[in-house]
């Protein structure tokens, strides 16, 4: 049976709010999804009635409380399959930490002749800490490919995990491609090597049912944020025996069964890994976001986000000034695209989009590597859940034509950025930016990694000996705001002293009289940022002063 849309919207109260205007198009939903009241309004009824620490005290409240949060746990294990229960679901703060506590946890096992595979399209949840957990061990990371087609490609994977593989760890859903991975296959050929896996289920366990045994996963991590349920609480999957073997990542309180003045020993699973004060009205309220996802059917939910996605690409795809990425039409994929509109900087379509209500993501999507890889700093994506519609991904495609006033979307970021938002400045660099490009022998440069969206520029400055700033030019392919702002700042410092560059302090905010949408804020303040480093950093390599150069 298809997801009966309009009876889940009444469970989301937040999708009837409006945005600038413009009925609220939240199209988001692989970053954070929307709560339903069911869950939501656990907490009310945990902070109303039962209040209190678990496992701690031996009062009514304490009790009611450590009674649920203990089901919670048998829930969310039920939930993603797993029969053993409450031990084999440690519950964390989100997939990054059930991340980090086997990689952590398994850390003492790996050794020089070790390798971690990873694939090219993990998020940096896993990969960042991999890679930390693989130097600190001295074992190597390997990565399986990406194939054009956005799929893993498998021949590869078979080449690549073998006798020194020690973990594999894979993304069950990519974040930015919508490729559901072979994790079946994957965890076979782990196993044959002799190797752990590690799925990765922050995109999976919201979108589709989920079975660990079915797919043999030795650990399975998700996000409550992103299944319906509350920020702050995520599940770990374990097999029972590997948890046992596990070293704790977290210690204190509450993990101990016994402790002395030279030694502790560890508690039952899962409060192992639970140190501390546990997320317990989160744990609660996940448990009933699972309940409600099990009340649509998982089946659904995945039939809806696949259908959604389909329609998307097919429409995205018909556009010329549109590329899209990951799996062509036609193949199953998870209910997200991502894409780029020939000419439109990601975060200016993204504010364009944000005046007409709609919400969508524009970055490299925490998957830098990735992005390397598809040869893009960054793109646009819009992801669905179980409340959209197909008429709110023909209201995206509307606003990519802008209606009936504008071209295209490059003449609606102009409109944007030429409006009464922004200070005229702004637009007048846009429109002329006076410093763009390089100088021929600068005095020194700045490279500058955009980590939000990717963007990398350079700042170059010529500087007279006496210290005088001559001239500073920048390259940069960012948003339209970055690069306005970046030439409005050239143009400022031109004739200033090195010292003013490096005490550069809110200038640009000043200058625009604070005239700018808040959401714009890192676009608007970055390129200062840079440049004031820049400044300082040659200052303290040439602590003599320019002069000194010659
Ligand atoms: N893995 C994937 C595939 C993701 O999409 C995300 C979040 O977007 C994460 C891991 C990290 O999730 P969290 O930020 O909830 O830890």
């Amino acid at each position: 049976m298809p997801v009966d849309v309009s009876a889940i919207r009444e469970d989301f109260p937040i999708l009837d709010r409006q945005v600038n205007g413009e009925p609220l198009t939240y199209l988001d939903n692989a970053a954070t999804t929307q709560t339903p009241r069911q869950v939501y309004e656990v907490y009310e009824e945990f902070y109303e009635g039962y209040n209190a620490n678990v496992h701690r005290g031996i009062h009514a409240l304490s009790h009611e409380a450590s009674v649920a949060y203990e089901e919670a746990h048998d829930r969310l294990a039920e939930f993603v399959g797993a029969s053993g229960g409450r031990e084999e679901m440690v519950f964390t703060k989100n997939t990054t930490e059930g991340i980090n506590v086997v990689a952590y946890g398994l850390l003492d096992e790996l050794g020089p002749d070790d390798e971690v595979v990873l694939t090219e399209m993990e998020h940096h949840a896993s990969l960042v800490t991999w890679q930390q957990v693989a130097e600190t061990a001295g074992a190597d990371v390997r990565y399986i490919e990406v194939a054009e087609d956005g799929r893993l490609d498998l021949e590869h994977a078979k080449e690549v995990i073998g006798p020194e593989t020690a973990v594999v760890s894979v993304a069950h859903v990519s974040n930015v491609l919508g490729t559901v991975n072979p994790v079946e296959t994957l965890a076979e050929l782990a196993h044959d090597a002799g190797a752990y896996i590690l799925v990765d289920g922050a995109q999976s366990a919201p979108t589709r049912p989920v079975d660990v045994e079915a797919m043999d996963a030795d650990f399975f991590a998700f996000s409550g944020h992103k299944m319906a349920g509350p920020t702050g609480v995520g599940g770990l999957y374990g097999k029972r025996d590997l948890l046992e073997e596990l070293a704790p990542l977290c210690y204190g309180g509450e993990m101990i069964s016994h402790v002395t003045f030279d030694e502790a020993a560890w508690n039952d699973l899962p409060w192992k890994f639970e140190a501390g004060t546990p997320p317990i009205a989160e744990g609660i309220a996940l448990a009933a976001a699972a309940d409600y996802l099990d009340d649509v059917g998982m089946d659904e939910v995945r039939a809806h986000e696949n259908e959604l996605a389909q329609y998307a690409l097919e429409r995205l795809d018909s556009r010329d000034d549109v590329e899209t990425y990951g799996p062509p039409a036609g193949v199953e994929r998870t209910g997200l695209v991502a894409f780029n509109v020939e000419g439109v900087h990601g975060h200016d379509l993204s504010s364009v989009l944000n005046d007409r209500g709609i919400a969508v993501r524009a970055g490299d999507h925490c998957t830098q590597p990735l992005h390397d890889v598809l040869d893009l700093p960054g793109s646009v994506r819009a992801s669905f859940y179980v409340y959209n519609t197909k008429a709110e991904v023909d209201r995206l495609l509307d606003a990519l034509d802008g209606g009936d006033a504008f071209d295209d979307a490059r003449a609606q970021v102009e409109a944007y950025l030429s409006s009464d938002r922004y200070h005229d400045r702004v637009y007048e660099h846009h429109r002329d930016p006076k410093n763009a490009g390089g100088l021929a022998d600068p005095t020194f440069s700045k490279h500058s990694e955009e980590t939000t969206c990717g963007d990398e520029g350079e700042f170059h400055l010529d500087v007279s000996p006496d210290g005088t700033i001559e001239r500073v030019a920048f390259e940069s392919e960012s948003c339209a705001v970055s690069r306005a702002v970046a030439d409005l700042l050239a143009g400022h410092l031109e004739g200033q002293s090195l010292d003013a560059a490096a005490d550069l302090d809110g200038w640009v905010v000043d200058a625009l009289d604070g005239r700018f949408p808040d959401l714009r804020r890192d676009c608007v303040v970055g390129p200062e940022e840079v440049l004031r480093e820049a400044a300082q950093e040659y200052l303290e390599r040439e602590p003599e002063g320019i002069a000194g150069d010659d």
